[in-house]
């Protein structure tokens, strides 16, 4: 892997012993690359796919800080610096860049590639919430799966082994395409087409993005909802206004609505602890096991998340 950053921080990377290690074992041979109606080449589940099943677990093969003050304008343009990042990778992770789809116009082609095609990592156990302490990198089978706005697979940084994760968030039938979100799903339908196409040159023809006008509005309003409630939920949050025990219920029959499954387990955690606040014992270790449940079928174990619930 190459790992650009400061060299005190590269040389720290260089000892951890989880470079000795194997990755988890996962379930690859579950999937295969074919070609999709109006988005190219998408990975698709050559057999069912049950919703916990971790499909991929791998190594990035370029790792960088989200922002380098060193890739100035210039350097984006004639690409000297990501060429001389990526030199000294073996033939085979160069290559497995250098295949991905470049999305981006006005830059050389290998930091296009590059910033299409980038997932979030952590290089320290507690992700620093500073921007400019965010990390993101390459992979050669997570970073080629595409967008849905209403996906089927999560992806997870599983720190402990330094592997990016796919796990399905529900079933995936025989011939589906593995589909990830590459922006916020509970933006309004206009928002999320426009960083779509701004960001990464696609117009997103995905189901809820192909809905008459009326059903579009009614999927808007449900994201909207859950939106809030999420943001009402999240513990240092802003917003004072906490909500009832029907409200999160009704919300959660939102989340099934648009199969959004992603967010049942934060709900149901926030939701959870704002009961207990409230002296509901009994609503609360139901959705503590059910928050438990699902982090652990979305994360793993090695889930920052599911620990939390745990020790709550
Ligand atoms: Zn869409």
């Amino acid at each position: 892997m190459v790992y650009i950053d400061n060299l005190a921080k590269v040389r720290e990377l260089s000892t951890w012993r989880v470079w000795d290690e194997p990755t988890p074992p996962d379930n690859r041979d579950a999937i295969g690359f074919g070609l999709v109606e109006g988005k190219g080449i998408g990975m698709i589940a050559r057999r069912k796919i049950l919703a916990g099943e971790l499909i991929i677990a791998e190594r990035p093969v370029y790792a960088q800080r989200k922002t380098l003050p060193q890739c100035n304008a210039e350097n984006a343009v004639n690409g000297i610096f990501h060429l001389s990042a990526v030199k000294d990778l073996n033939p085979t992770s160069r290559e497995a860049i250098s295949s991905l789809k470049n999305s981006k116009s006005g830059c050389h082609p290998l930091t296009g590639i590059l910033q299409t095609n980038f997932l979030m990592l952590d290089i320290t156990e507690e992700p620093d919430p500073d921007p400019a302490n965010q990390f993101v990198g390459i992979f050669p089978l997570l970073s080629r799966a595409n967008h849905d706005c209403t996906p089927n697979t999560h992806y997870f940084f599983n720190f402990s082994s330094f592997t990016g994760e796919f796990r399905p968030t529900r079933d995936i039938p025989e011939g589906a395409e593995v589909t990830i979100s590459y922006t916020h799903v509970l933006a309004p339908r206009s928002a999320r087409q426009a960083h779509l196409r701004s960001c990464y040159s696609f117009i997103c023809s995905c189901a809820v993005c192909g809905l008459d006008a009326k059903k579009a509005e009614a999927s808007d309003e449900r994201r909207a909802r859950i939106h809030q409630l999420v943001e009402e939920l999240t513990p240092g949050s802003s917003v004072q206004r906490k909500p009832s025990y029907d409200k999160i219920k009704d919300c959660l029959k939102m989340v099934e609505k648009e199969r959004l499954d992603v967010y049942r387990a934060q709900i149901l955690f926030y939701g959870g602890t704002l009961l207990l606040q409230q002296g509901d014992v009994t609503h609360f270790l139901q959705w503590m096991r059910r928050a438990e449940e699902e982090y652990l079928r979305i994360e793993g174990e090695a889930s920052p998340a599911y620990k939390a619930v745990m020790t709550t």
